[in-house]
């Protein structure tokens, strides 16, 4: 039954409406008494969106009727927070129907005046609205990720099948830093130029962000767009001038056929990012055409992602995580473990992550998982520190979780409610971290290890940068990758090349583990070139919480 609200607490909500009113600045604002879970808000709003009316119940559930659909998820946690007391704003931009179906982008502010109970009082905020200009880039006239993803759930209405290319620019923020931001902008502007010239008529396209271009296309083939990809790569990276100047532009480009949908538009979109990121890093250029299947098994990866997805939009459910032990390298005593990510469904049995993190990292909603991991490792593992209070637990995060601007107040917020020692945690971070601004990564790293918390560096030796990485950051960990002791047996320069790490790391104070360590051999050989701890299958393979507990801490093997 709705309580109906009572003459005094509809007074006190005018009055205080009024107020909030006169210094809103030209944002719509909304009120509301949370006793009675009975609002008011700004008349221009309620015309705007089609609102039912200015005074209205239960308002909250109206509104998120009018967010869009990829942004509830968001939308959702951030009201949750606020009102669980862990954040004390609401601060986000997301997209909203306005009363003819059209989304427009606000940004959308709101805090919670608490009673003396500690329980809500009132709920009051501002919705500033950017409007329907916002999908449109004023650099390049061209519209942004918010007009595709608009345009991307035209087509799925219609069931209308097209292909997708993404196309974009590598170092580019080294041309600003030779040449200047007018020269930048210039470059972008010719390229555009060259880009509409090339899909004239046969496609729209969109600038996704700084230099990524999205072409969604009906006529074009994936064939054909890889030809005039081909045409496209040669011609930016050899002829285009400005100025006199060739800025010798190394382009990236992938593909994805839209033709299935039952899968969510941003499972689509991650994949094409996947797929560019495939050119990028290991294609050097070459235009990769996503292919929708596991393993050659012919299992649509599409749908597993999708799936994925919906699993995190669904509290995480289907996420479990398994832990390995990691051992001190001279006498096999537990020194702590790594938490490693699975996905289990009936349909698709228990998945490791290789097959769907590197899809998903670039998906927004791996925010919400990233932080349910680290939640969940903690909490998994913080028994374990009655008996083994020195345990380490090793937790990987991935460069688009530290890209976040929220990455350190969610590690805070993480540690505060599992109440977990900020000492026994350990940060595993990859060189893929070097895409990620050096100061900023620099201060993050610094304010986290001040609390405590200390850092390991990854799969350390397989990228270029690794020691660039190492010698600014000062990891306390070197975590040394499998392949340098894949071989350990069968050739000495790989042991030698192990104590050289070891040796260098000595330089920076940092301790090495080794990983991947599958025999007794490899073992015996690993402990003579002086690393400290050692993770492999020869100790154990990763296990679930209540095997690792039975086999590591109630056994009191330490
Ligand atoms: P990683 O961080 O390098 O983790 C170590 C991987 O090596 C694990 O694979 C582990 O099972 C495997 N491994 C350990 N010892 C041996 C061995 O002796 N032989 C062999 N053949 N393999 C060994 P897993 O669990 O499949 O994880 C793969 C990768 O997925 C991880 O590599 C990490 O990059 C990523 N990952 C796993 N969990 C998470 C997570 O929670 N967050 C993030 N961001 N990434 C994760
Ligand atoms: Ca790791
Ligand atoms: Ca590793």
């Amino acid at each position: 039954m709705q309580k109906i609200i009572d003459s005094k607490r509809q007074n006190t909500l005018d009055e205080l409406y009024r107020a909030f009113e006169t210094v809103s600045e030209g944002s719509y604002v909304y009120l509301c008494d949370m006793k009675y879970d009975y609002s008011k808000w700004s008349a221009e709003a309620i015309q705007y969106f089609g609102l039912p009316g200015e005074y209205m119940y239960h308002a909250g559930d109206i509104w998120e009727q009018h967010v869009h659909p990829d942004d509830q998820a968001s939308y959702h946690n951030s009201i949750a927070d606020l009102f669980s007391g862990r954040d004390k704003g609401h601060d986000m931009q997301y997209r909203a129907r306005d009363r003819m179906g059209r989304y427009v982008v606000c940004t959308c502010r709101g805090t919670v005046l608490w009673d003396e109970n500690g329980t809500p009082d009132y709920f009051v905020g501002s919705i500033h609205n950017h409007g329907l200009v916002n999908s449109m880039d004023s650099l390049t006239g061209l519209q942004n990720q918010f007009g595709l993803f608009e345009h991307l759930n035209v087509l799925y209405s219609k069931q209308q099948k097209a292909n997708i290319m993404m196309i974009g620019v590598g170092h580019f923020s080294m041309i600003n830093e030779m040449w200047g931001y007018d020269f930048g902008n210039i470059v972008i502007h010719k390229l555009v130029q060259r880009l509409k010239e090339q899909f004239r008529n046969e496609g729209v396209l969109y600038r996704v962000s700084g230099v990524k271009f999205v072409l969604l296309t009906s006529t074009l083939s994936l064939e054909e767009l890889e030809q005039r990809y081909e045409f496209l790569r040669i011609e930016l990276s050899e002829k285009l001038e400005v100025d006199g100047y060739h800025p010798n532009l190394q382009v990236y480009g992938s593909a994805l056929e839209v033709k299935m949908f039952q899968i969510n538009s941003q499972t689509m979109f991650s994949c094409l990012e996947y797929a560019y990121n495939l050119s990028k890093d290991r294609g050097n250029g070459a235009f990769h055409i996503f292919k929708d299947e596991i393993d050659e098994s012919r299992t649509s990866l599409l749908t597993l992602i999708n799936s994925i997805r919906k699993s995190i939009e669904n509290g995480c459910s289907g996420f479990r995580l398994y832990y390995q032990p990691i051992v001190k390298a001279q006498d096999g005593a537990l020194q702590g473990a790594e938490a490693l990510l699975r996905w289990e469904s009936p349909e698709y049995g228990l998945v490791p992550p290789g097959q769907f993190i590197p899809i998903i990292e670039n998906d927004p909603a791996f925010v919400q998982l990233g932080e349910w991991i680290l939640q969940k490792a903690m909490t998994d593992t913080k028994p374990f520190l009655q008996t083994h209070p020195d345990f380490e637990l090793n937790v990987n995060v991935s460069y688009e979780q530290l890209r976040q601007d929220s990455f350190v107040a969610m590690v805070k917020r993480t540690l505060e409610t599992t109440g977990y020692p900020a000492r026994n945690l350990c940060l595993e971070i990859t060189e893929r971290c070097r895409l990620i601004d050096m100061r900023r990564l620099t201060a993050i790293v610094s304010e986290l290890r001040a609390l405590g918390i200390c850092f390991a560096m990854d799969d350390f030796g397989t990228g270029y940068s690794s020691m660039d990485i190492l010698s600014r950051l000062k990891c306390e960990i070197v975590k040394v990758d499998k392949v340098f002791v894949d071989n350990i047996t069968q050739n000495e320069e790989d042991a030698q090349l192990i104590r050289v790490i070891n040796d260098m790391a000595e330089i920076y104070d940092s301790r090495v583990c080794a990983e991947g360590v599958e025999s007794v051999e490899q073992y015996e050989l690993i402990k003579k070139c002086g690393v400290s701890t050692i993770q492999g299958y020869y100790f154990s393979r990763p296990l679930p919480l209540d095997a690792f507990y039975a086999e590591y801490i109630a056994a009191g093997i330490s």
